[in-house]
């Protein structure tokens, strides 16, 4: 993977960052950063209704996520405040530890027929199991141009929903390759409805994917040496315990699991976002897993290696992303975040995206277990208020520095320091 020299790279502008990372871009990302190019009107018409435009957010990097030992920079799209800051700053640390070892354990994805007003359940669960074969042969035969890719549907199970009026939902376990899937899924269950109701003398109630995608899991864990987190050997260990009693927390508690998850979200979000990646499937996914046990819980966990002197942490959940297929091939930002990414296939960016879910939950944790969050949250708010005062470019350093000064740091403090600052610098 190219080498770039990051020395510097946040105080840049951002015509200097871009030429400091042209060596990761081909000629044609190049050129759709160099002009601005995005999402075309008309395009943007195709892909949904009712357009009035496109819309804008922040494009930014963070660079160097070691993942299986491979350097990655990582497009982010975000409007909040301090997420790239501190996804940057974790994956520093955790680079100098060895960085995230990061297994994809399968790449599956379930689709689901419900069926009810089945006579005989027993009956038709047996026909169900008698005839796999032929069921996946039609299920493959819906959308035959995945299987010519080297997948489609491989299994069928069912599960029964004991109710007043019981469920025969049958489930269908389907590669879909480099896709998220949902339209190949959605085709192939659709297309066994029919059989299904005759083979279970049944009606079916609906055809779709689920998106609790249990068989697209992947695992991102890393170990920090103490010597990482403080010089000082006992601050050091005092601070890993304190993460380990934040990962207790969210652990057992869904108040505080909420709000420990959606950090973590913070930085999965992003990248799906730059990616083109339906990130509502990605949250639908994860947010289920979350509660596996019975109880919403935190998705990551932090425990001590005290024989060795590191933190380990480690997240599981469902990334079933895509590299091909949804609006992935007709936004020329997406085009240009899988570049930076150095184009992976599906699995090493779901490997990458479990790192930055990991990356972001310990800047998140490290710093509300140290100086609170407000802090550094409040020094990048301070550039939002700034500029929501009317701060010209030029002006926000001054206005943050004095505004960051003051006890009550909201836009009408903003304002009146814009307000003196220009007094005092026309006079
Ligand atoms: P597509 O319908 O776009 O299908 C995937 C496309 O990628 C196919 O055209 C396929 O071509 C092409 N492709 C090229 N190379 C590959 C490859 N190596 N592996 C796999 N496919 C390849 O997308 P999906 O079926 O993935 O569906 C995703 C979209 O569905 C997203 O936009 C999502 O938002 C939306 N959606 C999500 C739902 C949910 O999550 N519940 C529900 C409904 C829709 P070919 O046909 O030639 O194989």
């Amino acid at each position: 993977m190219t080498k770039i020299n990051w020395a510097g790279f946040a105080k840049k502008n951002p015509k200097e960052r871009l030429s400091q990372i042209k060596p990761l871009l081909s000629k044609e990302s190049y050129y759709i950063l160099e002009n601005k190019i995005l999402l075309k009107q008309d395009i943007a018409s195709q892909i949904v209704e009712n357009t009035l435009g496109t819309f804008a957010l922040p494009f930014s990097v963070v660079p160097e996520i070691e993942v299986n030992h491979q350097n990655y920079t990582v497009p982010f799209v975000t409007e909040e405040p301090s997420v790239v800051a501190a996804c940057s700053f974790a994956s520093k640390i955790i680079k100098r530890s060895g960085g995230f070892k990061a297994t994809v354990h399968n790449r599956q994805m379930i689709g689901q027929i419900a069926l009810y007003d089945i006579k005989q359940i027993d009956q038709a669960i047996n026909a169900i199991k008698k005839q796999k074969k032929q069921l996946l042969a039609i299920a493959n035969s819906a959308h035959p141009s995945i299987v010519k890719r080297g997948g489609g549907a491989i299994d069928i199970k069912t599960n029964l929903i004991e109710d007043e009026s019981p469920l025969l939902v049958v489930q269908v376990l389907i590669d879909t390759k480099e896709a998220m899937g949902a339209n190949i899924v959605n085709t192939m269950t659709e297309a066994l409805k029919p059989y299904l109701e005759i083979l279970t003398n049944g009606k079916s109630l609906m055809a779709i994917l689920s998106n609790y995608a249990t068989e697209s899991l992947v695992t991102a864990t890393c170990a920090i040496n103490y010597r990482f987190l403080n010089r000082d050997k006992i601050k050091a260990k005092e601070f890993s315990e304190r993460i380990v009693l934040a990962s207790n927390f969210a652990k057992k508690d869904p108040y505080r699991a909420s709000t420990h998850n959606k950090g973590i979200f913070n930085g999965i979000d992003a990248v799906c976002i730059a990616t083109g990646n339906d990130w509502r499937a990605i949250e639908a996914g994860a947010h289920a897993y979350a509660s596996k046990n019975g109880r919403y819980e935190g998705l990551t966990t932090w425990r001590l290696d005290e024989a060795n002197e590191k933190l380990l942490g480690e997240i599981t959940l469902p990334l079933p992303l895509a590299t091909k297929g949804g609006s992935i091939g007709l936004n020329p930002s997406v085009l240009v975040a899988f570049d930076i990414l150095g184009n992976p296939d599906a699995k090493i960016l779901a490997s990458i995206v479990a790192s930055v879910g990991l990356a972001q939950n310990f800047a998140a944790l490290r710093a509300l277990v140290t100086e609170g969050i407000q802090e550094g949250h409040m020094k990048l708010h301070a550039r939002s208020l700034a500029l929501l005062a009317g701060c010209l470019p030029n002006e926000v350093p001054f206005i943050v520095d004095l505004l960051l000064k003051e006890k009550h740091k909201n836009l009408s403090t903003a304002e009146k320091i814009l307000e003196n600052y220009r007094n005092n610098t026309l006079e």
